[in-house]
């Protein structure tokens, strides 16, 4: 495919390749420090990226921009994208996870191998690694055991106006932090009694450079390396030196990370001054992160609608999860066209939901085949027509698809049309059933309403309407009556029964977690809801299949609960914008 539009990433990129920054960068073929990828070949990849994300939960919408940015440019500049699991933080991270951000990755149409590299990566793999360049660190000077209580640590960084004062750890010997490097690890220390940190500069203006922790103690298992670790390196530590191993050349973070620049930079500086990391060095660059309206998308508040029962898991088709996204009708095409469209910019902002809902409709209206599909259904009468007959209407498979031909369904005496097609007392400009008014029934006849029959409770139960034989779809008298309303319809003998369910949006408002509101205090209470519909006969509703109905909107089979013999039906959106 060819290159989405242009954006100051690929700026970058384009500067980096003609100037060659990367040419003699070498490559093991596996992620090591220096001394591991001096015996590397020369790199096949031009450019590499990562798309490195914890294993804590689902992979969400916004985490799909992250993904298409990252293979998206490796693919455009011959490169290689990493998926790399950021596993290092023990407490929240599982192998659940990690399958499912697996199947996500590859449902998006993404592949991490490169020339028959595997570039699945775990960053747990690492710690070793991490570990001696945090001796290393200890020796030259650049790093120290601290013994204050994390309070403390709290409380003598200072300020943004007040500069922090410094621990009376800091100038210990390097003998004496390495020997308790060493204890941390052993287990001999508890939770919080201390911690390594970086030796940077307690007066700087930037908060991150003021000694930031490196590795704090955590006597809690760990999902692939059990209980061989006791320390856990910081994220901020722990992924330059991730992103170094594997010989990434354009780390791609979102915004709030900037801050974190300058120690992202100290950290890789130091490390090959000391012969640890090879130059070229990787470069961390930022870009906005997605924020979308009427969703929510961090990762603690999915797990709390998950783990709350606000939704039945976290692939519960109202979810911005991509497995919630797949389960009510999003293709990988329209999740791709919706990022492509989103382009890539430095500015943060919120995104319309309608645009996501555009870009599925966009991608299914030139290739879903149409049905018709009533979903609250009142019985027709067609009070002319012999009873026991019916005679086959014709419709096309998808208007902009000519070549795929018709497809035919009967037109029989009784008939299931939405119970909003029909008012005993219409109001002004109704065009569609009423007494004494004529219609279309979408390829088939004009029928003239001629009365209702009501229950005991004055509810419409059934409408009565006489057809135009002449006037059949398709015929050469089909114009001879002139009507303003069209409506569907589905033979009531012939229609397939499913069950449809109906999503709205999750949140009632669009900015569920803004400010101090509290996310769950917007839920949408009226979010889903089901229906008995019928459908046009010939609806084959095997998982994953997708159709528009007609004036209804796109709908899937659900993956899991649908079968041919019992269609279970989930609408993917409306055919036009309700998200005002
Ligand atoms: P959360 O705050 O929801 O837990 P996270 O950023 O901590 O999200 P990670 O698993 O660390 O989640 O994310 C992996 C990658 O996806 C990161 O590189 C991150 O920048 C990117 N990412 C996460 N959320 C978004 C978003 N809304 N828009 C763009 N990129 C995102
Ligand atoms: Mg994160
Ligand atoms: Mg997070």
């Amino acid at each position: 495919s060819t290159p989405s539009t242009s954006n100051f990433l690929r700026t970058i990129i384009e500067r980096d390749l003609a100037e060659g920054r990367y040419d003699n960068k070498l490559w093991a073929g596996r992620p090591g420090p220096a001394d591991v990828q001096q015996g590397g070949e020369v790199d096949r990849a031009r450019i590499r990226t990562r798309f490195p994300p914890e294993p804590n939960g689902y992979l969400h919408i916004g985490h799909a921009k992250s993904i298409c940015l990252n293979f998206g440019l490796a693919r455009d500049y011959q490169g290689a994208c990493h998926l790399r699991f950021d596993d290092t933080n023990p407490e929240k991270e599982e192998d659940e996870y990690v399958k499912a951000i697996i199947e996500a990755v590859k449902w998006l149409g993404f592949d991490w191998k490169h020339q028959g590299e595997e570039n699945l990566y775990y960053a747990s793999d690492y710690f070793g690694f991490m570990y001696e360049f945090a001796r290393a660190l200890i020796e030259s000077g650049d790093a120290y055991v601290d013994e204050q209580s994390p309070e403390q640590m709290r409380e003598t960084r200072g300020t943004l106006t007040e500069k922090g004062s410094d621990s009376p750890w800091r100038n210990r010997p390097a003998a004496e932090s390495l020997a308790l490097l060493e204890a941390m690890r052993a287990g001999k220390h508890p939770d919080g009694s201390m911690a390594l940190r970086a030796k940077i500069d307690m007066a700087s203006p930037n908060m991150n450079m003021r000694d930031p922790v490196l590795y704090r103690i955590r006597h809690v298992p760990h999902h692939r390396t059990g209980s061989e670790w006791c320390i856990y390196p910081m994220y901020t530590w722990a992924h330059p030196v991730e992103d170094a191993l594997e010989g990434i050349t354009h780390s791609f973070c979102t915004l709030e990370f900037e801050d974190q620049r300058p120690f992202y930079e100290w950290i890789l500086e130091k490390l090959a001054g000391l012969g640890r990391l090879r130059r070229p060095l990787p470069q961390q660059i930022e870009f906005a992160r997605l924020n979308l309206s009427y969703v929510v998308t961090s990762k603690r508040k999915l797990l709390e609608l998950v783990r709350g029962g606000h939704v039945a898991g976290w692939d519960d088709p109202r979810m911005p999860t991509l497995a919630g996204l797949r389960r009510r009708g999003y293709t990988p095409e329209s999740i791709r066209l919706f990022c492509e469209r989103l382009g890539v910019s430095k500015a943060d902002s919120r995104i319309g939901y309608s645009l996501l809902e555009q870009a599925l409709r966009d991608d299914l209206d030139p290739r879903a085949e149409r049905r018709v599909a009533v979903l609250d259904p009142l019985k027709l009468v067609i009070t002319n027509y012999p009873e026991g007959q019916s005679e086959l209407c014709h419709a096309p498979r998808n208007p902009h698809e000519p070549e795929l031909g018709m497809r035919e369904f009967p037109f029989s005496r009784e008939l299931w049309i939405e119970r909003d097609d029909f008012r005993e007392e219409p109001p002004k400009k109704y065009f569609r059933l009423f007494p004494g008014n004529t219609v279309r029934l979408k390829y088939g006849y004009i029928v003239r309403c001629t009365g209702c029959v009501k229950d005991d409770s004055g509810r419409v139960v059934e409408v009565h309407a006489e057809y135009l034989p002449e006037t059949k779809s398709g015929t050469p008298g089909a114009d001879s009556v002139k009507v303003k309303g069209n409506i569907t319809w589905v033979s009531a003998a012939h229609a397939v029964a499913a069950e449809v369910r109906l999503y709205d949006r999750l949140f009632a408002d669009p900015h569920p977690d803004s400010g101090d509101k509290n996310y769950l205090d917007a839920l949408n209470p009226h979010s889903f809801q089901t229906v008995q519909a019928w459908l046009e006969p010939g609806t084959q509703a095997h998982p994953e299949h997708f159709w528009q109905f007609e004036r209804l909107g796109y709908f899937v089979a659900d993956r899991f609960d649908s079968t041919a013999e019992r269609p279970v039906l989930n609408r993917s959106t409306t055919l036009r914008d309700a998200w005002i």
